[in-house]
């Protein structure tokens, strides 16, 4: 297993990390609960393989996530490895909130301590929000207690947001979402060297992007296969964000035990990128960003359409199914969220109205009228 020095925390920590946000389920008559016997044996092997550092949160499998590992860590030392939680800020209305969730979560956990505590998904207004609550003064309260070792926090927002957020503070370490095509979404790789800059591991989530970078169509995936035949197409992604020194912890939310073992021979025996693997890389994401369907910006002049389609998503939808061909997220996305709120490209009465605004000239009723076609061959529901 690759280890990583983290930084001031002083510890050094498995660079694969569990996330464990993803874990398999099975269905009963009280819904969807984690599959304890499979996640269990899961945990135990990558614990055994030497994954040290186990990352949750409080809404995970709404909740059960945290009272899973409870129960599954008592297996473990508690020294033997790093567990990492994080507050749900968005329930913090008040200072007394803090200790009141940290409680519930000690106590799901099952732990006298949280060795990486995360303010979870900051941006820039639910930080405001946090430091008026003063979050930090009773995590530092926890930390004196000895209830938190390291304080950090989680990040969904633009570059401006981070930068303000990092420097605010003197944080232990920060996770970002990070992965080979969105180099400049959010923090990207700007918020990665200023966080270097300043001394701040970095530990990443979804290098995968939630799966996205493995379900490619098969010309991308047999070019893969092709040059680097005994290691798979998720391998590449999670090496291409282990190369970048500052990163500390590369976080994977495994759900089978064929992705455990997958990212084990990754991390077993971890070889960062090399120049010419860097170079086939490039040569992927060009092709694979060539696959998009439209040249839409997302510049939004098109909007708003008097009959409430969101012309933007929509195509973003369309554009990232052909660069990932991810049902999965078409599901949720398309006909979870947009076809309840009637802003699906179904929803198009064809007035032309957008047509005139948009600076691409695209042909937007054609465009929408060929994905939703497209769309509905994957529709589950
Ligand atoms: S053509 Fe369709 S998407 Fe465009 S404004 Fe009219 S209804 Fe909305
Ligand atoms: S105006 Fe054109 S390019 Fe801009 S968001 Fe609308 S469809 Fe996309």
């Amino acid at each position: 297993m690759e280890y990583r020095d983290m930084g001031k925390t002083g510890v050094k920590t498995s660079l694969l990390g569990f996330g464990c946000m993803r874990f398999p389920t099975k269905k009963t008559d009280n819904g969807d609960v984690i599959d304890r016997e499979l996640a269990s044996k899961m945990l135990d092997e990558a614990i055994k393989s030497g994954v040290n550092y186990i990352d949750t949160a409080y809404p995970y499998h709404n909740g059960e996530s945290e009272a899973f590992l409870g129960e599954a860590l008592k297996a473990y030392p508690r020294d033997s490895f790093y567990l990492a939680t994080k507050l749900p800020m968005w329930d913090v209305h008040k200072k007394e909130d803090v200790r009141r969730l940290f409680n519930i979560q000690l106590e799901r956990l099952q732990t006298d301590h949280v060795d990486f505590y995360l303010m979870h998904a900051l941006g820039r207004e639910r930080f405001d929000e946090a430091v008026k609550n003063e979050v930090r003064e009773v995590l530092e309260e926890l930390r004196a207690e000895g209830k938190i070792k390291y304080i950090g926090f989680s990040f969904h927002d633009n570059y401006d947001a981070f930068e303000y957020i990092i420097k605010y503070y003197d944080w232990d370490f920060c996770q970002i979402q990070y992965n080979y095509m969105d180099v400049n979404d959010q923090a990207g790789f700007k918020g990665y060297k200023l966080a270097e800059e300043l001394g701040v591991p970095m530990v990443i989530m979804e290098p995968i992007k939630g799966g996205s970078l493995v379900n490619y169509s098969d010309d991308i995936r047999d070019e893969f296969m092709k040059y680097d035949p005994d290691n798979s197409i998720a391998s590449w992604a999670l090496r291409w964000v282990g190369t970048h020194p500052n990163i500390k912890v590369v976080l994977s939310g495994m759900s089978s035990m064929e992705q455990v073992k997958d990212n084990l021979k990754t991390f077993n025996n971890f070889k960062p990128l090399s120049d010419e693997d860097k170079a086939f890389l490039d040569k992927m994401i060009e092709k694979i960003k060539s696959k998009v369907n439209n040249g839409c910006t997302g510049c939004r002049y098109c909007m708003p359409c008097p009959h409430g389609v969101d012309i933007p998503r929509n195509f973003s939808l369309w554009n990232n199914f052909g660069m990932y061909h991810n049902p999965n997220d078409l599901n949720f996305h398309y006909f979870g969220q947009m076809r309840g709120a009637h802003s699906d490209a179904s929803a198009c009465k064809g007035c032309g109205l957008c047509e005139t605004k948009c600076p691409q000239k695209l042909p937007i009723r054609e465009h929408l009228k060929k994905l939703d076609e497209e769309f509905s061959a994957y529709d589950r529901r």
